[in-house]
């Protein structure tokens, strides 16, 4: 339990979360309550009630999503892919421990069956019971649960999903190897022959040579690939970007949006979110 008082220290009687995952930047947040803080064979899980962002989830010192802007990344890696493909039946996550991404995704109800590979059971639990603005206690009875590693999970499929979802933690950890070639190629193998898989693709202010890796690696696998940003204000940089691999389809249909209860993606974002300051159009190059 002592790496997880590593992140978390007190200064005149304040309790601070402090992210130092970059050599020479640290991100430190006021903390209200500890409401979870146990370690799971795979990290440090902490969900933590912060003054600025309300509740967060928060894994080996790392903030993953809260209760002020998880929607937005929730919501951008799922209506995006999901408003491009027409038809989509059968959706894979990988991650997604928090259950925001499998939220978003039960709102088409033309889907009939997620697939939720999180290869940390705690993560999941602690989200449903005490992190409820994430999660939305998720109870969808088409999700089903498989508590494994996504890498292993997905080795085995060939062609029997519509849309893949790679919903990780950073590129460090158990996450380390679903930002390899080999886990794209099977993400290829698994999806259908007009599949579309997304994955995010991290910081193009912090990390450029991750996100041009994997926008590499994808390219090289998929008929079409596309990247996305959005800003997500707890994620270093505030820009945050997202990659998308498809076998077929590559329009948005904005109107596959119009009954969908969301909070930030809407017709107008699902089109202009592809539109790349120039910066990021030359690292693609
Ligand atoms: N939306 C937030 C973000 O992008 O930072 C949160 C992502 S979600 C919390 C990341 C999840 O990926 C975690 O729950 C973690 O346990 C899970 N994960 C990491 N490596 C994995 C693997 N190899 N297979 C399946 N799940 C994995």
């Amino acid at each position: 339990m002592e790496r997880n008082k590593a992140y978390l220290s007190r200064e005149n009687g304040d309790l601070w979360l402090t992210e130092d995952e970059y050599d020479n930047l640290k991100v430190s947040y006021r903390i209200k309550d500890v409401i979870v803080d146990q370690q799971s064979p795979y990290q440090d899980v902490m969900i933590l009630d912060s003054y600025h962002f309300g509740r967060m989830l928060v894994l080996d010192g790392i903030v993953q999503t809260t209760s002020v802007d998880g929607h937005i990344y929730n919501e951008m890696i799922s209506h995006v892919p999901l408003s491009i493909h027409p038809n989509p039946q059968k959706v894979l996550i990988i991650g997604g421990g928090d259950c925001g991404v499998a939220r978003e995704v039960a709102k088409y109800d033309e889907i009939n069956q997620i697939d939720m590979v999180e290869i940390d059971e705690l993560v999941v639990k602690a989200c449903i019971e005490h992190l409820p603005e994430v999660s939305g206690g998720l109870s969808d009875s088409r999700v089903q649960f498989i508590f494994d590693d996504g890498v292993k999970f997905a080795a085995g499929k060939k062609n029997e999903y519509d849309v893949i979802i790679i919903d990780s933690s950073d590129p460090i950890g158990p996450a380390q190897d679903l930002f390899e070639k080999e886990f794209y190629q099977s993400l290829h193998s698994a999806l259908k022959e007009d599949g579309i898989m997304v994955c995010q693709s991290q910081s193009p202010i912090f990390h450029p040579e991750v996100m041009k890796k994997s926008y590499t690696r994808i390219s090289e696998l998929f008929q079409a690939v596309n990247l996305y940003t959005a800003v997500v204000p707890t994620y270093p940089g505030g820009l945050w970007s997202f990659t998308i691999g498809s076998k077929k389809y590559t329009k948005a249909n904005p109107n596959r949006l119009s009954s969908k209860d969301t909070k930030y993606v809407n017709e107008q974002i699902v089109e202009s979110c592809f539109s790349l300051p120039q910066f990021i159009g030359n690292l693609l190059k």
